[in-house]
């Protein structure tokens, strides 16, 4: 059962911001509640008072920067918003695709991706897929604003590189360029993904040009595999680059354990997914007629 708590609904992200600087831990941002209201209701965690982002204004649009190379993406935006987006499913289809199978429909309609990014549980579709197409997050505070680079927001089980006052209000990405595939994989035997796989291909003349791949779900955070993207370039696509590439994944990660799944088991999964991601990337190249 929920203990007792207030909530209040600041018109702006600074007022926001000020009241959690002010509640001394006792105060925490709140948006679709479908992570807080858990722990609350299993007394991991009593705060005073939840500050409702909902009610500040402008945070859940889905749009493209000036310039139209980069796709931003409001924190409050709810998952099944950007399921149904039509500015994502055109430019970034993937990302509409792993946002239709987050979760369940109830989860999806309340959840925001600010939510899911600041929560930072490991088993986080969204964030894999941004990290791998180099997503910023902005966070705000009355102090100001910074962009931190995915790469370096998930520091860990549970934990971001975001300061307690500080809002996420954004994530943003350049779009893959028109030569570039985006492929995601997961498996799941449960609520949440068993080990997720990310991949960005881009193929010139018959050779990999670039190549970016990220893990999720595996270990306590999403991680870049740079070793296996430095083997995958210049090589012809296919069969035999692709399980070399699986394999250093493989061998690789650095799996958690859990009670769902052996670490030896979540090693062979991320390495299995990073070869059909790979797999799916270029056919999907292929079927553009690249
Ligand atoms: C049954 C179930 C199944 C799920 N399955 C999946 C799945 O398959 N794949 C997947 O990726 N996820 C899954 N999730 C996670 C789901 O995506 C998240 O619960 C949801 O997106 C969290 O968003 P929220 O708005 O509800 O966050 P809240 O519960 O409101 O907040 C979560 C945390 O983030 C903080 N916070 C929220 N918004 C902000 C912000 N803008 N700035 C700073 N801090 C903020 C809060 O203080 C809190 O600590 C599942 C969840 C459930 C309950």
């Amino acid at each position: 059962m929920l203990g007792v708590f207030d909530i209040v609904r600041p018109k702006s992200v600074a007022d926001a911001s000020a009241i959690v600087a002010a509640g001394g831990g006792e105060a925490v941002f709140y948006a679709g509640g479908t992570e807080l209201l858990i722990l609350m209701k299993d007394r991991l965690l009593e705060p005073a008072v939840l500050v409702d982002l909902k009610a500040v204004p402008g945070l859940d649009g889905i749009g493209l920067d000036p310039g139209g190379r980069t796709l931003r993406i409001g924190a409050l935006a709810r998952h099944r918003q950007i399921e149904r987006s039509p500015i994502v499913r055109h430019h970034v289809p993937t990302l509409a695709a792993l946002e239709a199978r987050v979760a369940n429909v109830r989860v999806r309609h309340a959840g925001t991706i600010g939510g899911n990014l600041c929560f930072a549980e490991p088993h986080s579709d969204p964030a894999t897929l941004l990290l791998a197409l180099e997503a910023t997050f902005t966070l705000e505070s009355e102090a100001g604003a910074r962009d931190v680079a995915a790469a370096d927001f998930f520091v860990g089980f549970l934990q971001t590189a975001r300061q307690p006052d500080e809002l996420m209000t954004s994530t943003a990405f350049p779009l893959p360029d028109s030569g570039t595939t985006v492929a995601y994989e997961r498996f799941k035997t449960h609520e949440r993904p068993s080990a997720s796989v990310a991949v960005l291909l881009s193929v010139r003349d018959g050779t990999i040009a670039a190549a970016r791949i990220a893990v999720g779900s595996v270990g306590d955070r999403p991680v870049r595999m740079p070793a296996a993207e430095a083997a995958l370039r210049g090589t012809p696509p296919g069969p035999e680059s692709f399980a070399a590439a699986a394999e250093i994944v493989r061998d690789g990660v650095e799996p958690t354990e859990d009670r769902f799944e052996s670490t030896d088991y979540k090693r062979h999964l991320a390495g299995t997914l990073t070869r059909r991601a790979l797999e799916r990337a270029m056919a999907d190249g292929e079927s553009h007629g690249r």
